[in-house]
């Protein structure tokens, strides 16, 4: 077993910071020492505002956006267009949307995408609840916004034909050549995407 270095409290600190995204044991220890460093500045605005998280975030119970209001701000935004619905595998993918900020529309979060290996079915995600809200009479239009994964792109087909009755039209994020990429480093299945998916000038 390794040796301890700090007392329990902190390397209770350093595993816990371990486990968040994107740090191992070795850079979860640089943060708990930048923490208890800059206590003042640093740890105990970070515990308050941990604190409050824990008691006030809550699932949006409309498009199962995470917030500290129910409905999410985005569902209570009386500038939103009501007439668009962007669905979505994930929460982080609305966030990723929203840097974008190319839409004004309000969203969908689906809370994951099927996967029949991994035993995730239509039962497990948010699709019933998608299908009644489609059927509102303001929706005009579905955005599946679903990752160019074969999980992704099973679940948007999955969903386009149970949106085959109801009256909005349903489109999905084009497929091809990112910014900035250069179509010699692109692989077989983007390329034949995004010439498919050819535009006018
Ligand atoms: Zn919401």
């Amino acid at each position: 077993m390794a040796k301890a270095t700090a007392g329990p409290e902190i390397e209770r600190l350093i595993q816990l910071l371990a486990r968040l995204p994107g740090l191992g044991p070795r850079s979860a220890r640089r943060a708990a020492l930048h923490l208890i460093k800059k206590r003042d500045q640093l740890m105990t605005p970070l515990a308050g505002a941990l604190q409050i998280a824990t008691e006030k975030v809550v699932v949006c119970r409309n498009c199962g956006n995470i917030d500290t209001m129910n409905p999410c701000a985005v569902c209570s935004d009386p500038k939103r267009d009501p007439s668009v619905i962007v669905v979505v595998g994930d929460v982080a993918d609305l966030w990723a949307l929203e840097r974008a900020s190319v839409l004004n529309a309000r969203y969908h979060v689906l809370g994951g995408t099927l996967s029949p290996l991994d035993g995730v079915g239509p039962q497990d995600l948010a699709i019933d609840t998608l299908v009644a809200r489609a059927q509102e009479p303001e929706v005009k239009e579905i955005v599946l916004a679903l990752n160019a994964t074969v999980d992704g792109q099973t679940t948007a087909h999955y969903i386009t034909d149970l949106l085959h009755d109801a009256n909005v039209s349903v489109t999905r994020l084009a497929h091809g050549v990112p910014v900035g990429g250069e179509l010699d480093y692109l692989d077989e299945g983007t390329l034949s995407q995004a010439l498919r998916s050819r535009t006018p000038m």
